[in-house]
């Protein structure tokens, strides 16, 4: 069976890819977007997701949790560890992307 990823998504993201919802209470709305096997996203999605959660410039409503609090390596966006586990991602530290060297 072959995944129908972008090309250019396929690059630099691994074919497993997990479907993650988050929704925002405050506004009433939701995202889904798709992380790989190290619970990784790009920055673009990053800021699609936000921009569909709330798009409201200085807006105090809270981001979700996984949004908040996800980690910045630069091109891409990481799930907080213990999301990541309850997705049941293993992490492949050693896996270098594109983005590492730039
Ligand atoms: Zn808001």
């Amino acid at each position: 069976m072959t995944n129908a990823v972008p090309q250019d998504n396929n690059k630099r993201m691994r074919a497993t890819r997990t479907p993650v919802t988050v929704q925002n209470s405050f506004h009433l709305t939701e995202a889904t977007f798709y992380v790989d096997e190290a619970g990784l996203f790009s920055k673009d999605v990053y800021r699609r997701v936000r921009r569909k959660l709330c798009g409201v410039p200085g807006c105090e409503c809270q981001m979700p949790y996984a949004i908040a609090q996800a980690e910045d390596l630069g091109g891409f966006r990481r799930l907080p560890e213990d999301m990541r586990q309850k997705l049941g991602l293993i992490r492949f530290p050693n896996i270098k992307y594109a983005e590492d060297n730039a």
